[in-house]
């Protein structure tokens, strides 16, 4: 059995923008508006809104060993489930119920490590506004 290797997405800093393919980093979108933060969406081309329709800002989070580890279950999960079929040897149905199960819990931990740290890139744009305010410049 072979298994997928998974592409490194950030290859010695080199900055190239393949967000259509495989996608390289999550982009979260926040609509100073609505103040409503989301993740942004594969198929998704434009920043925007999904309530206002205004533009949204997107906020980059780089991935972390999680993301790789969610990649990695996503191709080992179905890959036990296939041994399963052929083989029918019970304990390879578990290993990848568990790898799914693992997948969500780990996916789910990630998304929230993603939305906190869009969070605090949003606290330092709102507190420019803050100082925009004070400014009267708003
Ligand atoms: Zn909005």
């Amino acid at each position: 059995m072979s298994i997928v290797l998974i592409r490194p997405s950030t290859t010695a800093g080199s900055k190239i923008n393949t967000a259509r393919s495989f996608h390289s980093t999550v982009k979260y979108l926040y609509c100073p508006k609505c103040k409503e933060l989301r993740l942004k969406a594969w198929y998704e081309r434009r920043n925007r809104c999904s309530r206002c329709y205004r533009d949204a800002t997107a906020i980059s989070v780089p991935n972390s060993w999680l993301t790789y580890v969610t990649y990695g279950l996503y191709v080992i999960a179905p890959a036990l489930a296939a041994v399963y079929l052929t083989t029918d040897v019970r304990p390879y149905i578990w290993l990848s119920l568990g790898g799914v199960i693992i997948m969500i819990v780990v996916s789910f931990v990630d998304v929230s490590r993603g939305a906190a740290y869009a969070k605090k890139r949003i606290k330092v744009t709102d507190g420019d506004l803050q100082g925009f305010r004070k400014r009267g410049w708003r």
